[in-house]
Formats: structure tokens, C-alpha cells, sequence
């Protein structure tokens, strides 16, 4: 017969991972499935391979600080359940030695793998069981009403052919997803998809998972599958075409925390600083719309990356300039001024004592009166200098995308779940934790602790049998 299961999850990453060992432990009996070969890979190479896992500097009561969505209150009362305090506490009971290394950012001392080992043993405790590598093909919520129905109008159905169970008639294929890059085309899913379909009455309100080990019966049914940054690693859009069979509403999905690339010919004069990285202010968007980061910009052979870059892609809008201060604090304009009055040095060279000089060569090569001694330049000529330098504006042509991002913006739409439980307000058992959710935080371990709590939310709505 079909094993039956409290809660079935797909995706053994961090939301999943988590939620299985929380809701184990609880007294549910859990299946985690997920399709990879190698378990939690994005943990095993987050944080440079030392897992950034939580953020000391996270303010549960204004989580808009720190998370970017459609609606950023919607992620509070999970954050506010499930602190990063809590999870430090976990840690510290694993005996895992970690470190604070920039703006309350938690890393482990030795390496990624010592997370994924105390999740494995958290799931341990709670005797959850994992299938992986292992496929799922098709999703089908058993209506109770549909089950009665059938029953009343069949009461003495024929036994059916031995192994098939609960089996619809015709399992429905997951149907390719349209919106998104690199998501296919759409096509209507299917949530109930029951005719001539004749199973146990206590399979009904369920949910059948057909998986390429056979099928399983759940009382609930937890998409964990993360967004779609590096496919290389498993990444799917498995968790947006469930959401779409089961007619949930989608936030535009796009690549997140990602570098950002600019005109071949526009970035030639740049392309030379590859390599060099510095303490900018970045910001994007006017007005109240405004968003600013002070962090080390990156410059790379195609365009921008470093943290600075990273966190303000996830404001950027395509056709929109950024603003990069790159001497933030220094008052260049007047530095240059009291230069010219005492100095006859190349205007690269007293650049070079108020910037990087790899920067300061590069930027005065670009402009024929700049490449003079500094007592010979005209004042309107180094003012020149020290605006662009301060207020440098670029619009980038686009991202290096989900082969490079560290998370996908968008995704399930809030208002479709409720923010106590993660379930799906229209369609009950189901529920959708961590990335696939319209829930993106900033670098720094935000995305971590956002998927514990969700994860842990989720595990401690889930009923038992
Ligand atoms: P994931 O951890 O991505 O897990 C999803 C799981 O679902 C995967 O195991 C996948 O195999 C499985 N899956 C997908 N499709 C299917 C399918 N069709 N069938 C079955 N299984 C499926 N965040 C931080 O907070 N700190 C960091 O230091 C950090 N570093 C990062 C570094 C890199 C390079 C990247 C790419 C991301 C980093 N992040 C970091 C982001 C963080 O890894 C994610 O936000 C987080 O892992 C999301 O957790 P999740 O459980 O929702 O998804």
C-alpha cells in the first residue's frame, strides 16, 4: 500500500532540512525528498564555503531593513519566533565554533559542512526519513468532497489492480512554468485532477506525491525548493509550478544579490581594474524610493561585483542608473584644491593618496586635462575630477543572472500564505518555506535565518496525526 506520511517535503536545503528535523521532533512523521545528488549543496558553498548561517544585527520588529518583497512585514512573526539568537543557541549546543566577521554576520570557523552535519543530526533526532536522489513527477491534492462523491456514486467500487493504490487514473504531469527567465512556457496545472479516481476515504483532504521511488500519501505537503540561483546545484522551478498548479498567485521572479554587468565598449576604460576592490557609497532609485549601501565594490572584467553591488542589485530596476560615491568621507574637491597650492606632482599621483592608484591612473588617464602636474590644471578641470569621482553615475545593462546569484527576488506571493503557519490560505496542507516565498534578505546571512524561521514556523503549525 501507499506509505502514509504526516508531512511530506520537497527540498532538502536549509528551510527543509530544518523544518523535517523541527517537525520531527514534534512527533511527525516526516519525508524529505529532494532531487540531488549531495544534500543542502548551497549550504556546503554559501558564506565561501564557512556558511554565513544568521545575522546578529537583525531587527525582528522592522524586518524591512533587512528583507526586500512585495510586502517585508510579512516575514515578522516568523523572525520574531525564531531569532537568531535561537539558532546561535543551536550551534553553540552542536559545539560548532563560529565568528562574527562584519556587520553581526555569523560564520562557521571551520567549515559549511559542520551546518549541514547538525541538521542531518537534527533530522536524526526527529527520525526523519530522506529520499535522495529522488525525483517528483506530479503533485495531486485528494479533495474530500471529490472522494464522497465518488464514493456515492460508486458504493461498491471493483477492487482495484494490485499497487495501484491511491493512484489517480491519470497522474498529471508538472506542467512547464511561463513567467521568469529560463522558466519555459506556461501551461495551466492541475489541482485536483480526480475523475474516475477511487481511493481509501482516509487519503481524503491528503496529498498524493508521485516520485520516481512510487507514490506517497501526506496529510500535508512542504515546498522547501528554494529559488533558482546556480542550476548547476539543483535549483528548480519545481516549488513556482506547484504554486501555479494550486492557482497561487507569483511575484516576478528575478536574480538577486547578483554582479552586475555594463556595455562592452562603455566598460573598456574599466576593464583594466579588474581585481580591485574598495569602500564605496552605492545607492539606486530617487526620493523616498532611495536605497544606499555603504560596502567594498569589486570591479571585475564585464562590470561590478563585491558586496556593495550584490545588495543594491536586489533594488536595481532595469534602465536605472546607480550613484557610486568612490572616496566616501573624503572631501575630494577640496583635497585636490589644497593639493594644487602646494604640490607639482602628477594629478594621478596625489590621487593616488586619497584612492587606490590602480584607480587614480585609470580614472585620470581618461581625461587629456587631467594628465598634467597638478599645480599647471585648472581648478574647473579638477573639480571635474573630484564630481565624477564622487558621484560617479552608470547604468548597467543587466545581471550576470541565476548562473551567478545568490538568490531569486520573488516568487510566492505573501498574501497567499499565512504568516503564523507558512499554509496556503486557499488551498489547506500546503505550504511554501524559505526561498520560494516573495522573501529575499540582503547578504549577510539574512536568507539563512529567514529559511530557519520559516522553516520552524511551518514545523510547529503542522498537525499531527
Ligand atoms: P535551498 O537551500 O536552495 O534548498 C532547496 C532544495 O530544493 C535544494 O536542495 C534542491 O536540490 C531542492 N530542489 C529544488 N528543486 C527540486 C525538485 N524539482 N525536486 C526535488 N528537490 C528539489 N545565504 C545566507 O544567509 N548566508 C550565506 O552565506 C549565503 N551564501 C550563499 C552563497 C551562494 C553562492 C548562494 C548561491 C547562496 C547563498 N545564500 C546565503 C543564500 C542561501 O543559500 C539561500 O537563500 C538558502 O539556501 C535558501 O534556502 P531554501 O531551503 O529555501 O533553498
Amino acid at each position: 500500500s501507499t506509505p502514509f506520511f504526516d508531512a511530506v517535503i520537497i527540498g532538502a536545503g536549509a528551510a527543509g532540512l530544518f523544518c523535517a528535523a523541527q517537525a520531527g521532533q514534534r512527533g511527525l512523521k516526516v519525508l524529505l525528498i529532494d532531487h540531488a545528488d549531495k544534500v543542502a549543496e548551497k549550504i556546503r558553498i554559501s558564506g565561501g564555503g564557512r556558511c554565513n548561517f544568521t545575522n546578529r544585527e537583525l531587527d525582528v520588529r522592522a524586518p524591512h531593513k533587512h528583507f526586500v518583497g512585495q510586502n517585508p512585514q510579512f516575514c515578522r512573526s516568523a523572525l520574531s519566533r525564531y531569532t537568531p539568537a535561537d539558532f546561535i543557541a543551536l550551534v553553540q549546543r552542536h559545539g560548532i565554533a563560529f565568528h562574527e566577521k562584519h556587520k553581526g554576520q555569523l560564520f562557521a570557523d571551520r567549515s559549511a559542512e559542520d551546518i549541514i552535519a547538525m541538521l542531518l543530526a537534527e533530522c536524526a533526532d526527529g527520525r526523519v526519513e530522506r529520499w535522495q536522489p529522488c525525483g517528483v513527477k506530479s503533485v495531486v491534492f485528494l479533495a474530500a468532497e471529490r472522494l464522497i462523491a465518488n464514493q456515492a456514486a460508486n458504493p461498491h467500487p471493483r477492487p482495484l489492480p494490485e499497487g495501484e493504490g491511491a493512484k489517480p487514473a491519470q497522474p498529471i504531469a508538472l506542467a512547464p512554468l511561463g513567467r521568469g527567465r529560463g522558466e519555459g512556457h506556461p501551461r495551466p496545472g492541475n489541482s485536483q485532477a480526480l475523475s474516475g479516481f477511487i481511493a481509501d476515504a482516509e487519503s481524503a483532504g491528503s496529498y498524493q506525491i508521485n516520485t520516481d521511488r512510487g507514490p506517497v500519501l501526506a496529510r500535508s505537503l512542504v515546498i522547501a525548493t528554494g529559488g533558482l540561483s546556480i542550476p548547476k546545484i539543483g535549483a528548480s522551478d519545481l516549488g513556482y509550478r506547484l504554486a501555479q498548479q494550486f492557482k497561487l498567485p507569483l511575484v516576478e521572479r528575478r536574480p538577486g544579490l547578483v554582479p552586475l554587468t555594463f556595455d562592452g565598449a562603455e566598460w573598456a576604460p574599466y576593464a583594466q581594474l579588474a581585481g580591485l576592490a574598495l569602500p564605496v557609497e552605492i545607492s539606486t532609485g530617487a526620493k523616498k524610493e532611495r536605497m544606499a549601501f555603504h560596502e567594498d565594490l569589486l570591479f571585475t572584467h564585464r562590470g561590478l561585483s563585491g558586496p556593495a553591488v550584490l545588495q543594491i542589485s536586489s533594488y536595481w530596476r532595469d534602465g536605472q542608473p546607480l550613484a557610486i560615491d568612490l572616496a566616501p568621507g573624503v572631501n575630494l574637491g577640496e583635497a585636490l584644491r589644497m593639493a594644487k597650492a602646494r604640490s607639482r606632482k602628477r594629478i594621478a599621483n596625489e590621487l593616488a593618496t586619497l584612492v587606490p592608484t590602480r584607480l587614480a591612473e585609470a580614472w585620470a588617464s581618461t581625461d587629456a586635462d587631467w594628465q598634467r602636474p597638478i599645480n599647471e590644471a585648472a581648478d574647473k578641470a579638477l573639480a571635474r575630477l573630484a564630481e565624477r569621482l564622487a558621484r560617479w553615475q552608470l547604468t548597467p545593462t543587466g545581471t550576470e543572472g541565476y548562473k551567478k546569484a545568490e538568490v531569486t527576488l520573488g516568487g510566492v506571493d505573501t498574501r497567499a500564505l499565512s504568516q503564523q503557519s507558512m499554509e496556503c490560505k486557499s488551498q489547506p496542507g500546503l505550504y511554501f518555506i524559505g526561498e520560494v516565498v516573495d522573501v529575499t534578505g540582503w547578504l549577510g546571512g539574512y536568507n539563512f535565518q529567514w529559511a530557519w524561521a520559516s522553516g520552524h514556523a511551518c514545523a510547529q503549525a503542522l498537525p499531527l496525526g
